[in-house]
């Protein structure tokens, strides 16, 4: 079963090795288990419902489980509510539409009774996109993973058409089954939906070959509380702008995606993933941005700096194989500032040993020393289960969280250091906060800069928020002032519209609001996101 207040399913555990204890209590010290709540006790804090049924239907479920269930996502302050117990509020009613036919009556039902609508596909948001606000109209969630179907695939076009609340492994399982992959791959694959990917441009780890969400998305149907807009998925159009791209990143403020078509590939003939270190991050990053602008066909480039390849190798347990590995490292010149790349090769199997040699030589100009596919094998077979971890590490008494974003390579090393000073200077004296960045995707023009933070939490729940606060605001202000954008892939959410305005411009936001209010003339849906409520109130600030 899921878990109410942590990350996936609840059989699976990731035990942490002594070593990769040790080396966390060296990095920010000591810590204590959090006292979290009972699921019982938050049980009993939640308010009856104010929403009827709809009338014959058994569409909208008011149990206490299902609200609480759809309460919060996953960022840090989501977790800090569910484990404290302390939810400022609760949907009232969640539906589970089975058809398009079924989602148009809840909205009609949502206009009857005056409810806000948040639409819910996976609940992974990083960024408070999901959680309902406290205020006078009632909440209706709308979760659309009983919407998971593949209803057509057209092989010869290579485009497949899935009910949009399809989760990662369902929709790939149907795919692979006809010969066929999608290729998008987040972190968070094992719960998030094709409906989230969409409207939050999401990212996956192999988007260098299968391309972004936004490249994947070729069109679908919106159902909207002013009306229903159909997008067909033309290979192309010179038929003014692009809709799609509105409804790429509307984060549920439009309506709601009820179907959509994707572009898909053959399965590959063959697939490798290596790993290659480098004496140091300038020679990595150089190497990188040289593969990439060489256009070879990679599905993955992921470039961690020092810090974060010492904290993958100590986490990773197996001492006796690092050892060796940094001993033979060390003979080649490769140290104590070594970075380690992985790369994925995907496609026909000679494209693949091609691209694998150009990538090699050009690395190997670059002091980089290859070590074969063994560690990236490895980091591929668990790149789902690295989440879990974060439930080892909150028992614990730490709290990790991540912050992206993206800029030109000019900007890549400069921006580096400015978030992890600005996490390292966030909390008072005496805090530490252990920091490790990688470059988790690449392109021609420029790469994103995903940083992980870890620290200790404090005995009182509004104390570790206030330490995330600081974290999170100093880093987000040093984003925007260096020039990255406030989200690679995570999105906007709550936590990061105030800072939109810096990248939007005042007409921008005027012209994104507007657009809103054609589609939701009422405020229905999901109010407070991506533009923010101050972003709204106030377009200049
Ligand atoms: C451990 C972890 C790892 C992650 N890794 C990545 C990663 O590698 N790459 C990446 O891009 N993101 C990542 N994320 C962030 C998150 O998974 C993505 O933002 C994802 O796209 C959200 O999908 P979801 O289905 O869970 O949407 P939800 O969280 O349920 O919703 C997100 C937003 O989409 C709206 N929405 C959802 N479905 C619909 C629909 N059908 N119609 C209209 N609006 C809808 C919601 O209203 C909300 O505003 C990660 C998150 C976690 C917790």
């Amino acid at each position: 079963m899921r878990r109410w207040n942590g990350w996936g399913d609840d059989t699976i555990q990731y035990p942490l090795s002594p070593r990769a204890l040790a080396f966390l209590r060296e990095a920010v010290g000591e810590s204590e288990p959090p006292r979290d709540v009972s699921l019982a006790t938050v049980l009993a804090t939640i308010p009856r419902s104010p929403l009827p049924d709809l009338p014959g239907n058994g569409l909208i479920q008011v149990d206490e489980r299902d609200r609480l269930k759809h309460a919060r996502g996953q960022s840090l302050p989501d977790w800090v509510a569910l484990r404290s117990g302390r939810i400022a509020a609760f949907p009232d009613g969640v539906a589970y539409p089975l058809s398009t036919g079924d989602v148009a009556k809840l909205l009609d039902y949502a206009a009857r009774v005056d409810a806000r609508v948040i639409p819910y596909g996976g609940g992974t948001s990083v960024v408070g996109h999901i959680n309902p606000e406290p205020g006078d109209r009632p909440v209706l969630t709308i979760n659309m993973r009983r919407m998971n179907q593949l209803t057509r695939l057209d092989s010869i076009s290579q485009l497949a058409t899935f009910g949009a609340g399809v989760a990662g492994p369902e929709l790939e399982a149907q795919l692979r089954a006809r010969g066929f992959t999608l290729g998008h791959y987040p972190q968070s694959f094992e719960f998030s939906t094709l409906g989230g990917w969409v409207v939050t441009r999401s990212s996956g780890q192999q988007s260098l070959g299968y391309g972004r969400i936004e490249n994947l998305f070729a069109g679908g149907t919106l159902l909207a509380p002013a009306g229903e807009m159909r997008l067909p998925p033309f290979p192309a159009s010179a038929a003014g702008p692009d809709l799609r791209q509105l409804v790429l990143g509307s984060e549920g403020r439009l309506g709601i995606l009820t179907e959509a078509t994707v572009r898909v590939s053959p399965l590959p003939e063959h697939e490798e993933f290596h790993a290659i270190f480098f004496p140091d991050f300038i020679n990595g990053t150089t190497a990188v941005r040289r593969i990439v602008q060489a256009r070879l066909p990679l599905s993955l480039l992921r470039l961690s700096t020092p810090v974060e390849t010492r904290t993958t190798l100590a986490l990773a347990g197996h001492e006796r194989l690092i050892g060796l590995l940094e001993a033979m490292l060390g003979v080649r010149g490769v140290g104590d500032g070594k970075c380690m790349l992985l790369c994925g090769f995907t496609g026909q199997s000679k494209t693949v040993r091609d691209t694998r040699q150009a990538t090699l030589e050009i690395a190997r100009e670059h002091g980089g020393v290859s070590v074969g596919r063994r560690f990236g094998e490895q980091w591929i077979e668990g790149r789902f289960r690295t989440p879990y971890l974060r439930n080892t590490l909150w028992e614990l008494g730490y709290a990790v969280d991540t912050l992206e974003t993206a800029t030109t390579w000019e900007g890549v090393p400069r921006m580096v250091e400015t978030i992890e000073e600005a996490l390292h200077s966030a909390l008072p004296e005496g805090e530490r906060v252990h920091v490790f960045t990688h470059l988790s995707h690449v392109y021609p023009q420029g790469a994103s800069v995903y940083t992980t933070y870890l620290f200790r939490l404090a005995n009182d729940p509004d104390e570790t928020l206030r330490r995330w606060e600081l974290l999170k605001g100093n880093t987000s202000r040093a984003i925007v002032a260096a020039g990255g954008t406030i989200s690679h892939q995570h999105g906007v959410g709550r936590d990061h519209a105030p800072y939109l305005h810096a990248e939007k411009s005042a007409i921008g936001l005027a012209a994104l609001r507007s657009a809103i209010a054609e589609f939701d003339p009422d405020g229905r849906m999901n109010p407070g996101v991506l533009l923010g409520c101050r972003a709204e109130g106030d377009l200049q600030s």
